[in-house]
């Protein structure tokens, strides 16, 4: 891996960008959907668009908006909402990754205080990266774990080696007919995390890869970051992964 692939950032458009994740004062810009500019796709609720404050050069940044509102949140949507975001939001990232243009295309979605979000409206990022390729910042044993469930071609599992911990649940996608599964699972860690895991945890991420004809989902509750993992990129595991396993079990399988 090259050290030194890295990403820029353009401070003067940061500056510019509406942040109501802590500021509730701050009207947001996606419940505003008569004035949204460059519409690129849209299904029912769900929308794709540029986005409006590009601050990664050599990129090309698009939010997928989730809901008309922002109130609901990912880990309570009804079924038919959350397969129809999680199949709108594989397939945008795909066509963008075919259409090479980009070294890579990382998907992603930030929810709460810790998790990097500046807009707390539900909603996800595509974002092309012309210089960057995730993969290889990425290690196999990452997506390895304790099983929680495994059905129709897809594994969840709590990582046992993860990228930086404590805790990251792993969705691996092998056959693309179970995706719905797929969903199923990564809101189950969400709804986990948020209710039933640390009673702090008001955040996570959802990190997408696709790797080897495989889609795996990294599903991060979030706190502040290690002081371990950010000096030393040592990354850290809990000894209650097997208590957290059974949890799960015990509440939604
Ligand atoms: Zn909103």
């Amino acid at each position: 891996m090259s050290p030194y692939e890295i990403l820029h950032f353009n401070s003067s458009i940061g500056e510019k960008k509406p942040k109501n994740i802590t500021n509730h004062n701050v009207k947001c810009p996606f419940c505003d959907r008569d004035n949204l500019e460059n519409i690129l796709d849209e299904r029912g609720p769900i929308l794709l668009l540029k986005n409006k404050y590009p601050v990664l050069e050599d990129t090309l940044q698009t939010v997928i908006v989730e809901t008309y509102r922002c109130t609901p949140e990912f880990s309570d949507y009804p079924k038919e909402h959350l397969y129809n975001v999680i199949s709108f939001g594989i397939e945008k990232w795909l066509e963008m990754e075919s259409s090479n243009e980009f070294s890579s295309v990382i998907y992603y979605k930030n929810h709460g205080p810790y998790s990097g979000g500046t807009i707390s409206h539900p909603h996800m990022q595509i974002i092309g990266l012309k210089n960057v390729d995730y993969h290889k910042h990425l290690q196999k044993e990452q997506f390895e774990g304790l099983i929680i469930n495994k059905e129709q071609n897809v594994e969840f599992n709590i990582a046992t080696k993860p990228r930086a911990g404590f805790d990251e649940f792993n969705v691996i996608l092998k056959d693309f007919n179970s995706i719905n599964k797929m969903a199923d699972y990564i809101q189950i860690a969400t709804h986990y995390s948020l209710n039933h895991y640390h009673k702090h945890c008001n955040s996570y991420n959802l990190f997408f890869y696709h790797i080897d004809n495989k889609i795996a989902v990294k599903i991060v509750p979030r706190f502040v970051t290690s002081p371990l993992f950010v000096g030393f990129s040592i990354p850290q595991v809990s000894d209650n992964m097997e208590r957290i396993a059974l949890d799960i079990k015990n509440i939604y399988l």
